[in-house]
Order: C-alpha cells, then structure tokens, then sequence
C-alpha cells in the first residue's frame, strides 16, 4: 500500500491519498469535496482512496 499527501491547489484543503495494488482499479476523477476541483484521474490500475485531513480556511472556500 502506497501513502501520500495531496494539497488541492484551489481551496488548500489536505488529503491523505492511499493506494492499493489489487482490482479492480479506481476509475473515473476525484474531485476535492470543497471546491470541486479535479485532484486525480484515475487509470484504473489500482484501487485508491482519499480522506480529508486539513480542512481549508473560510477564506479559501471564498476565493
Ligand atoms: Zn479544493
């Protein structure tokens, strides 16, 4: 299993990516739950899941 953190670019929030090599793969987007920004786009290769873990400031929602 690989871990990683993502920062989304737009709102700022943070993301603990985990990955999974068995299928069926993840396809498809995931978008940040805040801001609706794409984050990934998944190839199918493997499963992967996202968790907010920093939550964005006010004032990033905003902007
Ligand atoms: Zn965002």
């Amino acid at each position: 299993m690989k871990k990683s953190d993502v920062t989304c670019p737009e709102c700022g929030a943070g993301f603990r990516r985990l990955e999974l090599q068995l299928g069926p793969g993840t396809t498809g987007e995931y978008r940040c739950p805040v801001c609706h920004e794409v984050l990934e786009e998944f190839e199918g290769n493997a499963l992967v899941a996202y968790r907010m873990t920093i939550q964005p400031s006010i004032k990033g929602i905003r902007d």
